[in-house]
């Protein structure tokens, strides 16, 4: 790699999966990547952590309440500030190269509208945002001429096999899926599903809201929606097929019927480091697959009864407008409601094909707007009953 100055990292959600990811990547390449600024929401302690090893100088725990107890804790060279208007700050601070955003849920939406502002780089984990707000936040990366290098392994794996390919050649997107912890439970056993069981995937170590959607395929939904906004296609030609090795991150297809893909063990680490070093590569954190040992992958379609959440977020794509972020918090509420042991794991997809059915799908024209849809979305999913 060229020798240049340290690219200056901001992390938003250091304390979660991909945060704790993105620290590794970040360990592994002092030279090329200093990180600058970190944010959780009430883990303080993880935090002063890793404000200290990683000699931090901006900190933000959005929860007030956390903010009161973290205090004597960091070190002295950490300016530490609390609030939700603190992470937008965080994520426009005049030194910062690259900002990842990886909190979870809307909550990432206001932050990366700031940095695309402010014309920063984005590494985008979060994939809800673009859900919510994809058509505000891809106009203002092009206005503002910013890189939205998608951090989600499969667009990841898409961004790397389209490059130098104009969009015109490609056929279409196919999306691997793992199939979740379910794939082989019978269809009836489905209802008994627990929250300890939900929350424990195969392949993966992510956070709790993204293990549920792993298992509904909700994740898959979202990474639909995700990539329709990244890569301007529409929802007649995403596919998805169901891959439960997670070895190959996903596929290209182009017109000739080509198919690129590109395949590593599942860590998180390839992917964020891919976007944190672009356009430079360099060693890896994890050791890549090695064909020496014995593989065998397999492939095939997804079974829409078993995974009606897939089904559900085809026709929220198919009926645009506000229908994504419908689908969204109403998933959202649905799998918070559910580890809470407030409704069973097979009332997921009810509860959001009740506000896809209930709360009229509008054209949003302005964020604020879609903010409106999520409030009340949210609302009606938390008090929906059978
Ligand atoms: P985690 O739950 O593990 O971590 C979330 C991070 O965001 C934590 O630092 C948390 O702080 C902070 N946070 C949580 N809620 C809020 C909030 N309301 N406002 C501000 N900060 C908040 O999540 P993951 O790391 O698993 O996922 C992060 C994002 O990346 C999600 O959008 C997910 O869909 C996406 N993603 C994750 C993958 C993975 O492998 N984990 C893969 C691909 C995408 P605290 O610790 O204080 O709670
Ligand atoms: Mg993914």
């Amino acid at each position: 790699m060229s020798e240049k100055a340290p690219k200056k990292i901001v992390l938003l959600g250091a304390t979660g999966s991909i945060g704790s990811s993105t620290l590794r990547v970040l360990r592994q390449h002092k030279n090329h990547l200093k990180l600058i600024g970190v944010s959780a929401q009430t883990n303080y302690k993880a935090l002063a952590d890793i404000c200290a090893e990683f000699d931090v100088s901006y900190a933000v725990l959005s929860e007030d309440s956390a903010y009161a107890a973290a205090q004597g804790l960091f070190p002295d060279s950490t300016h530490l500030f609390s609030g939700r208007e603190a992470l937008s700050e965080l994520a426009t601070l005049s030194e910062a190269d690259t900002v990842l955003v990886a909190v979870v849920g809307a909550s990432g939406l206001k932050p990366a509208m700031a940095a695309i502002e402010a014309g920063k780089d984005i590494a985008l984990a979060n994939k809800e945002l673009l859900v919510l707000g994809g058509s505000f936040v891809i106009e203002a990366a092009q206005r503002k001429n910013v890189r939205l290098l998608p951090a989600d392994s499969e667009h990841n794996a898409i961004f790397q096999c389209m490059e130098g390919h104009p969009i015109k050649q490609v056929e279409k997107l196919i999306l691997t899926a793992s199939g979740g912890p379910f794939r082989k439970t019978k269809l009836e056993d489905l209802a008994d599903v627990t929250p300890a069981r939900a929350t424990r995937h195969p392949n993966w170590r992510m956070g709790p809201k993204i293990t549920v959607d792993s298992s509904t395929m909700a994740n898959k939904g979202l990474e639909l929606m995700e990539a329709h906004w990244l890569f301007g296609l529409e929802p007649e030609r995403l596919e998805v097929v169901v891959h439960p090795q997670s070895m190959a991150h996903s596929f290209v297809q182009f017109v000739d019927g080509s198919i690129l893909g590109q395949f590593t063990p599942p860590s998180m680490t390839f992917a964020i480091q891919h976007c944190l070093l672009y356009p430079d590569r360099a060693p890896s954190v994890d050791p890549t697959l090695d064909f020496n040992q014995a593989m065998q992958w397999s492939f095939q379609a997804p079974d829409f009864k078993r995974y009606p959440c897939l089904r559900l977020a085809y026709d929220a794509l198919h009926a645009k407008g506000s229908a994504p972020a419908i689908f969204n918090a109403a998933n959202e509420i649905a799998v918070e409601r559910f580890l809470n042991h407030d409704i069973p794991y097979l009332e997921i997809p009810r509860v959001i094909e009740f506000a896809l059915d209930q709360i009229p799908i509008r054209t949003p024209r302005s964020i604020d707007d879609l903010f409106e849809v999520d409030a009340e979305t949210r609302a009606r999913a938390k008090i929906y009953k059978r």
